[in-house]
């Protein structure tokens, strides 16, 4: 069972900006107002548009989703999700993590997207240990990919050789 889901998992290192898939996931913070790593490529990449649309979204709360449109971006649609900082991981970090990824899945589906992808959320400036982040992150996708079968094709869109290598093997290994 868990095979065939996996068999929807595309791990890539590549920038998500480029990738027109129907939505890409956005790791952003709690204001949506912008900021650096993967949120400001995508803002850079979609124009001001997209700002002006994150405005009206009254901010997001750690561990949910809110959905806007893509703007100049490839994909159709930007998921932004809100990741826990990491504070050593007895501060529910981990329930948190699982949150955005279920959320991502669950806003994806409401607007009927079949294809998503995520950037590894939360293990940049908010330094969530990778190996740990990318084990609840493929875990809960495959979870989700089982609840949603109009999913057909999710990418990780990883961002160097050594973060591309740890989820390979975590994949392998779930
Ligand atoms: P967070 O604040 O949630 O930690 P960051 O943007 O700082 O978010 O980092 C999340 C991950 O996204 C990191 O692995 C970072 O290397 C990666 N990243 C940065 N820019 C891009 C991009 N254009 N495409 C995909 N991943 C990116």
């Amino acid at each position: 069972m868990r095979n065939s889901m996996k068999g929807r998992i595309e791990l890539l290192k590549v920038d998500i900006t480029l990738l027109a898939v129907e939505a890409i996931v956005n790791a952003a913070n709690s204001s949506l107002l912008g900021g650096g790593g993967v949120d400001g490529a995508i803002h850079r990449k979609a124009g001001p548009e997209l700002l002006g649309e994150c405005r009206t979204l009254g901010g997001c709360d750690t561990g949910d989703a809110k959905i806007t449109k893509g703007y100049n971006l490839p994909a159709d649609y930007v998921i932004h999700t809100v990741g826990p900082v990491y504070r050593g991981g007895l501060y529910g970090e981990s329930r948190l993590l699982q949150s955005c990824y279920r959320r991502c899945f669950e806003v994806a589906n409401e607007n009927r997207i079949k294809s998503i992808a995520f950037p590894s959320i939360s293990t940049g400036a908010y330094g969530y240990p990778i190996s740990e982040a990318s084990s609840i992150a493929l875990s809960e996708t495959l979870s989700q990919l089982m609840r949603f079968p109009g999913i057909g094709r999710v990418i990780f869109a990883l961002f160097s050789d050594a973060d591309l290598d740890i989820y390979r093997k975590v994949l392998k290994g779930s």
